[in-house]
């Protein structure tokens, strides 16, 4: 399967790319420390950064499953949803529902995966800093490709996912805040 994913998760199925995405997988991007604390010091385009709240952020997956796989990643260092406090997963969870939602609307998926995985043993990818997975699913998606090869074409390039998911989710964001009465300014 070899070591192309630097120190993004590593999925257990081999993924082929999309020609016009191979400087992905060949650009050897090395990230000093923690990729998600990183990342956030870039720009959202390199970043993929869709959104960016107060306590948390979501960001495209660079090595989809599917398209329109994302993560919402809490700002804070720390392995487990249980050394997040509240505020950080109330905020997650506002994020989450506002994914569900503009996915739905930019991808009509027949169904969605949602995700944690605590730990190493658990499938983790980036044990350190803890990430909640969104993942459209297609009936059909997992097929005998996957079964029997382990191999498997994500066809949307993620510029297209980036600008998709950019437009349509810090509407959802606001839609969510509205209709909660919240007062949280989550621009700031
Ligand atoms: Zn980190």
């Amino acid at each position: 399967m070899g070591d192309k994913t630097g120190e993004w998760p590593k999925p257990w199925y081999k993924i082929l790319y999309a020609p016009w995405r191979i400087k992905y997988i060949t650009s050897g991007e090395r990230f000093e420390g923690c990729v998600f604390c990183n990342v956030t010091s870039q720009k959202d385009e390199e970043a993929l950064i869709v959104y960016r709240g107060k306590l948390s952020y979501v960001i495209l997956n660079r090595y989809p499953y599917n398209s329109g796989h994302i993560m919402i990643v809490p700002y804070r260092h720390v392995p487990s949803l249980d050394e997040l406090n509240l505020a950080e997963l109330a905020e997650m969870m506002l994020l989450l529902k506002a994914s569900i939602r503009a996915l739905k609307e930019a991808y009509r998926p027949h169904g969605i995966n949602i995700g944690v995985n605590i730990g190493e043993a658990a499938g983790a990818g980036i044990a350190g800093h803890v990430h909640i997975h969104v993942l459209p699913r297609w009936t059909g998606d997992t097929n005998f490709t996957v079964m029997f090869s382990g191999t498997k074409v994500v066809p949307e390039a993620l510029e297209d996912t980036y600008r998709k998911l950019k437009s349509i989710l810090p509407d959802k964001v606001m839609e969510v805040i509205r209709e909660e009465g919240l007062e949280w300014d989550t621009s700031s």
